[in-house]
């Protein structure tokens, strides 16, 4: 099912299949655009839930919209919120379990966390991170959020649900997010229509149902033949648990039920094994904050798998991050120097080593899409796997 395409938005193309790095809170934190840019990211993902808290989405609209306001020249995407709100709920902030096969309850929550978020068949009631403030979140209302975020690729507001839910929750789950999709589909028209002036947002609906291969052929089949006002959805995001082992099935499941002539985006997987999965089963994009996050605790990405900076091993290494790499930092530093910074914890360890392992996971899909087209690609997988140590993991911020 791997393809190669192109995404056209107002802001430029999008060369797929496309890793798309993420700037959660309109930043990929200690680095430049214009350093994003020069290691080849085609577009910026950004979080509207962080943006709706942090500064607010109308001083993004009165700036012109999210690519303006951070000084990004190419196309930007916002997640809808619905992960944000109810992971941060139930406590799971920073990892949704990707191997939770101990729980089914749906009142779960991580140790020692209150519960922050409550849904409801109208909208998700939920308490700042920041302030303790109380917020609720609609599908209209994130709508109204992305659109005056402005991004050029939105996410349909859902019920993310995780692996620790029973059957009937996600079944409940399900239904509440085909019938937010419908409501995010009249608003988005409405708001599109109201702000005709604006260039052209478009929206993705998101596929949920867990880990069952019938929910997630429903989801697939009632979101890829939805329309309501005239508008249907112009992409699909796949999201929710994704448990590692069975990623694969789960995305072919989808992706042949789903309209062939709309992109699929898969929702914060960015781990190389796992990219290599999700383009042969028809993903398009990605986006995952794994490369930077791991980055700035001074994890880099290599040919060979992953290692830390920080490690003694690497005092009087004077060689590359990687060898093969042709980023900023592997062709002007040393491991040794990255070792003195990550153990003098100096803020340039974070930018160079952010710039590596996104120039890494960029470039690995780039490879991919040129695999593709030249009819190599189960050679290079095959090339790559094989020297790769795995390891990995989902993260969505
Ligand atoms: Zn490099």
């Amino acid at each position: 099912m791997a393809r190669v395409g192109t995404i056209s938005t107002p802001h430029g193309e999008i060369q797929t299949p496309a890793f798309i790095p993420v700037g959660t809170k309109a930043t990929v934190k200690s680095v430049l655009p214009e350093a994003m840019a020069d290691l080849g990211a085609q577009a910026l993902l950004a979080n509207a839930y962080h943006l709706y808290l942090q500064p607010g989405s109308d001083v993004l609209d009165e700036a012109g919209g999210l690519a303006q306001f951070m000084n990004w020249p190419g196309p930007t995407i916002t997640d809808s919120g619905g992960f944000q709100v109810l992971s941060l709920g139930v406590g799971f902030k920073k990892v949704l379990a990707m191997d939770a096969q101990t729980f089914r309850r749906d009142d779960v929550i991580a140790d020692n966390k209150e519960r922050l978020a409550h849904v409801d068949d109208e909208g998700v009631t939920f308490k700042s991170h920041i302030d303790g403030s109380m917020h609720r979140f609609t599908p209209e209302i994130s709508m109204k959020v992305q659109h005056e975020i402005g991004a050029d690729i939105m996410f349909a507001f859902d019920e993310c649900t995780t692996l620790h839910n029973t059957r009937r929750y996600q079944e409940l789950a399900m239904d509440r997010t085909l019938a937010w999709a419908v409501r995010c589909l009249d608003e988005h028209k409405r708001l599109t229509d109201e702000r005709s002036t604006k260039p052209y947002q478009a929206l993705f609906g998101v596929i949920q149902g867990a880990q069952y291969e019938d929910l997630r052929k429903k989801a697939a089949a009632d979101l890829g033949g939805l329309e309501s006002s005239g508008q249907s959805f112009d992409g699909f995001g796949i999201g929710g648990a994704l448990d590692k082992d069975s990623l694969g099935t789960i995305v072919s499941w989808v992706n042949q039920v789903l309209p062939e002539d709309k992109p699929k985006h898969l929702l914060g997987i960015g781990a190389p094994e796992d990219l290599f999965v999700g383009v042969e089963n028809g993903i398009d994009t990605f986006d995952c904050v794994l490369a930077s996050r791991i980055a700035r605790t001074s994890a880099v990405y290599t040919m060979e798998g992953r290692f830390n900076l920080s490690n003694s091993a690497y005092k009087r290494d004077f060689t590359a991050i990687d060898d093969e790499c042709d980023c900023y930092t592997c062709t002007h530093y040393t491991r040794a120097y990255m070792h003195h910074v990550f153990r003098g914890k100096e803020i340039i360890a974070s930018t160079l080593a952010t710039i590596h392992n996104e120039r890494f996971i960029v470039r690995l899909v780039d490879q991919m899409r040129q695999a593709l087209l030249d009819g190599n690609f189960a050679d290079m997988k095959a090339d790559f796997l094989g020297r790769y140590k795995h390891r990995s993991g989902q993260a969505r911020d």
